[in-house]
């Protein structure tokens, strides 16, 4: 029984996929999670977290699904029948599968099958690259799945010098968000958008559904998916023909103006409004706030990027800031790629230089597409899962069911609970989670390092990933000191010590009561074109990419027409409730999702607010709740991601609807916004 003397408040960190990475206070009574409350020690998050974690992290580390022992799977995959076997015994079974597969095929046969469960650095990829590397395993382009179209979009302008940190748009007079749901996915940026419009900043909102941030917004635009680059292109025209482009600032910071402007100038703002189907005073009024403006901070998320026209859209969004010259100060900059503030040493954490030259690499959207593929040479035959939840993330869901439940390959699963793509391992390695061991935390929105120990023992026989690649390297005689390296060796290896922004702290040391900003020269904030540079091959912000002209044919921003066979496009952004999949197996996950559809639409089909609701295209079909709003367009139907099998009564989810081989114009990246479905009752 707990007694209150027994009860400690522990700091550690948000592992999830959010760009926030917050910084969390944890009721523990030595041995249990009781309450994850936010704290004070990342002063960006100070003290606020989301409703999801608050409420959902003591089930997820204690619950019933949580995995307490190594399982051997004894019934058909999928079925959920395992036994509980010996680590000695699992780590075998793995060492022999893996090592079939590459007797009989080569390492090549072998994928780590891995994402971003947990953002640490150690758990997210460190010894595990390592053991897979130098095993000769294939290699898994990752980004595709999420953030690669995004990042390569700002890095085509801007090289890897970071952008704007969230704080700063408190600084702005205008706020430009678009394509992100910050109350759902970026909750602190609601906070300073908040705090900017206490001070007198207007906000705009553009996004294809009405979301909550819209609600505060000055004006809100309800853009059709996938046609931003137009909206913004022909606005970038405008500003010349009204004179109100900063010419000396780009003079001095841009290469590539005439070829941009050439392309820019093909859309006029009445093909904005036809195409992007936006109202023209809408975009009238956008320009006279964004004119008028002295600093505008602006956020584009990673919906813009889900679609074919994705890199283009960003590309165009984040021009349109340089156009006008809002850099250089506080307030007037892209709110982006903070990520790059941090001083990494991934190399010398992950070590490629491990694995043989010219290991093969696979777009990570294309995994169960190989996996069936038997002239795929070698093919793959040997699947280890973890980080990932691949049945409830990826698109075409039936066709990676397929793949996972070939018996002809073997597949390892490693997690903290058991979920949907768990359920087709051989063997099942029980993770433990980011609250039983150390780690250190960088972040994609935000510019603060943090570290923290465990606050509880590990739950059952769990291990840290770490642990178990190290273990399994030995498994494999893999007897370099490389293998042996403790956590807190590993953070060292993960941020370069010497660089400034660390102060002189080692990684391994950073105190884990108070982050470490990560500043520019001099301890300054970060200011594009003022404190920190252009990263890029001629030294300016590029809006022609000599890189993206040479591998993807799109040196400028370009847009396409996306046909459509069905007649509704679903969108399927974040929800509330989950990060991805995490949480996907909460009780307040498990029913019926819901799916937002406009009372045009509904009328047509003679669908009622709850109705129960049929979605279907050529891959799949899933049931979802109906909720008539004009929150969405007509044509546009909306339903959350992240759900699991078990929601829907078709065992399908909405990625069941998904096109798996569609792409975005660069990185290859996954179009789940190019879905087309038609909808009735049942
Ligand atoms: S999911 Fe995001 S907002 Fe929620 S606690 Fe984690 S980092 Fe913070």
């Amino acid at each position: 029984m707990t007694t209150s003397a027994t009860l400690e408040e522990k700091p550690s960190v948000c592992p999830l996929d959010c760009p926030d990475t917050c910084s969390l206070s944890v009721l523990t009574d030595g041995n249990n999670i009781l309450e994850v409350r936010g704290s004070k020690a990342n002063p960006y998050t100070a003290g606020a977290i989301c409703k999801k974690v608050s409420s959902y992290y003591p089930d997820f580390i204690h619950g019933e699904r949580r995995l307490t022992t190594p399982l051997l799977r004894t019934g058909p995959r999928g079925s959920l029948k395992y036994s509980p076997i010996s680590w000695e015994e699992a780590l075998d079974r793995v060492h022999d599968g893996l090592t079939q597969a590459i007797e009989n095929h080569g390492p090549e046969s072998v994928l780590p099958f891995n994402y971003a469960g947990p953002h640490g650095q150690l758990a997210g990829g460190s010894m595990d690259f390592r053991f897979f590397h130098k095993l000769g395993a294939t290699q898994l382009d990752r980004g595709p799945l999420c953030g690669a179209v995004r990042g390569a979009a700002y890095t085509s302008l801007f090289g890897n010098a970071p952008g704007m940190e969230p704080e700063q748009a408190e600084k702005s007079d205008l706020l430009v968000i678009a394509s992100n749901n910050v109350t759902v996915s970026n909750l602190h940026l609601a906070r300073s958008i908040k705090a900017a419009k206490k001070n007198g900043a207007k906000l705009i909102v553009i996004d294809p559904k009405r979301i909550k941030i819209a609600e505060q917004a000055d004006l809100y635009i309800q853009i059709k998916p996938g046609t931003d680059i137009v909206f913004f292109q022909a606005l970038a025209a405008e500003l010349e023909k009204r004179n109100t482009i900063d010419k000396e600032f780009v003079e001095r910071w841009v290469f590539g103006y005439e070829a941009y402007m050439n392309a820019a100038r093909e859309y006029s703002l009445q093909d904005a409004a036809n195409i992007c189907q936006v109202p023209l005073e809408q975009i009238e009024d956008f320009l006279n706030h964004y004119t008028k403006a002295e600093n505008v901070a602006m956020s584009v998320g990673n919906g813009a990027e889900r679609g074919r026209n994705g890199g283009s859209s960003i590309r165009a969004a984040m021009a349109l800031q340089v156009l006008s010259g809002n850099m250089g100060r506080p307030g007037a900059g892209i709110i982006a790629k903070q990520g790059l503030a941090f001083p990494s040493t991934s190399d010398k954490l992950r070590r490629p230089d491990l694995a043989p030259e010219s290991t093969r690499m696979l777009n990570i959207v294309d995994v169960a597409k190989h996996i069936l593929d038997d002239s795929l040479a070698p093919p793959i035959k040997a699947v280890f899962i973890y980080n990932h939840n691949p049945v409830c993330t990826h698109p075409d869901q039936n066709r990676m069911r397929r793949a996972l439940s070939r018996e002809d390959i073997f597949i390892v699963g490693c997690d903290i609970e058991m979920n949907d793509s768990m359920a087709y391992a051989d063997v099942i390695l029980p993770a433990s989670s980011h609250f039983e061991f150390p780690d250190i935390y960088a972040a994609y929105g935000q510019a603060h390092l943090q570290r923290a120990e465990p606050v509880i023992p590990t739950v059952g026989s769990s291990l840290p990933n770490t642990e178990i690649f190290r273990r399994l390297a030995e498994k494999f005689g893999m007897d370099d000191p490389t293998f042996k390296a403790d956590d807190y060796q590993l953070m060292d290896d993960a941020y370069d010590p010497q660089a400034p922004q660390m102060k002189g702290i080692r990684p391994s040391s950073i105190s884990l009561e108070h982050s470490l900003p990560m500043t520019a020269e001099n301890d300054q904030e970060l200011i594009m074109c003022k404190t920190v540079f252009p990263d890029t091959t001629t030294g300016k912000i590029e809006l022609f990419s000599a890189d993206l002209e040479e591998r993807f044919g799109y040196g400028l921003p370009r847009y396409q027409v996306v046909p459509q066979s069905y007649p509704l496009t679903l969108i399927s952004p974040s929800s509330s409730k989950r990060t991805n999949a995490t949480f996907g197996g909460n009780r307040e996950s498990m029913g019926s999702e819901v799916l937002e559809i406009n009372p045009a639409d509904a009328n047509q089909r003679k669908i009622k607010e709850g109705d129960k609701v049929r979605i279907w295209n050529d891959q799949g079909e899933v049931y979802l709740i109906a909720s008539i709003t004009d929150k969405v367009k007509p044509a546009i139907i909306y339903s959350p991601k992240g759900t699991w099998l078990g929601s829907s009564g078709t065992n399908q989810t909405v990625n069941a609807l998904i096109n798996a081989d569609l792409r975005a114009d660069i990185m290859g990246g996954a179009c789940y916004n190019d879905t087309f479905v038609d909808i009735e009752t049942i």
